[in-house]
Parts: C-alpha cells; structure tokens; sequence
C-alpha cells in the first residue's frame, strides 16, 4: 500500500486567495512540457483522496476556514506543500488590512518552496521532498501534527474597525 502510495502520490490543489501566479506555474506542472505524471503524481480534485495539499496565497479570515475544512477532509498521514512566498508570510499582501499572513498559521505545513512565483520545477521539487516526509510519516518517524486552532481567525476589534472605516471611505 505504501509503496504505491509513494509512487503515485496524489495531489490536491487549494487556491488561499493567491494572485494566481503561482497557480499558473502550477498547472504548468501538469502540462506535458513539466508532465508530473511521469513521476506518477496525480492532480486530483477531492481532498479525501489526496494525501498531499498543494496550498498556494494567503490567509485571510474568510478562507482560514475554508482551507482547515479542506485539510481536515485529507485522511492520515498527509503533507502540505506551500507554493510561493505569499504561503509563508503573506507575500506582496503582508499588512494588508485583511491578511492575516502564511498558511502555516492555520495548518501544519511540510514544505515550503520560496518564490514569486516558484519555477515549476521547484515546485516538483517541493512535491517530490514531500513525498519524502510522507514516507516517513507512514513509517511512523514522524508524527502528524494538528490543525491550529481556529478562534484566533476571528476579525479582532481593530480588524473591525479598519475594514468598516475603508468600506465607508469607498462609499463616500
Ligand atoms: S507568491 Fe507571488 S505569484 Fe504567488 S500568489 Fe503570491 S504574489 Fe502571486
């Protein structure tokens, strides 16, 4: 089971409020210039038939949500594979009055592949590194870590504040 599983992992893709940029470079992947497939990687469109995420943008406090429920639905063990610097930090849109910053806030991630966008091969770099960890996890090496919790997503006053105040100036 494992080894086929290690052979032909697959992939489940989830767009965290990203430029599309690295979603691009993403699908380039599965083009047959990059074709992944020869590796046995599979993009596939159900969560609870993958066992790695692919996450790419930022998180907000609408899709903090949204991307736990996708990563709670991934049976065990499962990775996440981070795409771009907006993954890790926020990116262009740190500070921005509605981001609240990587995706490692949410939801334990496994590898993180740095730029803006990646290049498609160190995206199927990252994914290969994390099947990697996969295999580790299977064997127990590793112990699967748990979602963060989600009380903090709440929009704090300050939040509130802010997004009311630039909603009347644009109504103005
Ligand atoms: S890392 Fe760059 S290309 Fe990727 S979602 Fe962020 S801004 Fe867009």
């Amino acid at each position: 089971m494992f080894n086929a599983v290690s052979k032909s992992p697959w992939v489940v893709h989830f767009n965290c409020n990203s430029c599309n940029g690295c979603d691009i470079e993403f699908l380039a992947c599965l083009t047959p210039h990059y074709d992944v497939e020869r590796f046995g990687i599979l993009h596939i469109g159900n969560p609870k038939h993958a066992d790695v995420l692919v996450v790419t943008g930022s998180v907000n406090n609408r899709n903090a949500r949204v991307l736990q429920n996708v990563y709670n639905q991934i049976p065990d063990p499962k990775v996440v594979v981070a795409l771009g610097v907006c993954t890790s930090s926020g990116g262009v849109f740190a500070g921005c009055y509605n981001i609240l910053g990587g995706v490692d806030i949410v939801i334990p991630v496994d590898v993180f592949v740095p730029g803006c966008p990646p290049r498609p091969e160190a995206m199927i770099d990252g994914i290969v590194k994390a099947v990697g960890i996969l295999e580790r996890k299977r064997k127990g090496e590793i112990f699967p870590t748990a979602p963060k919790p989600l009380c903090k997503f709440k929009p704090s006053e300050e939040q509130s504040a802010e997004t009311t105040a630039i909603k009347e100036e644009k109504t103005v």
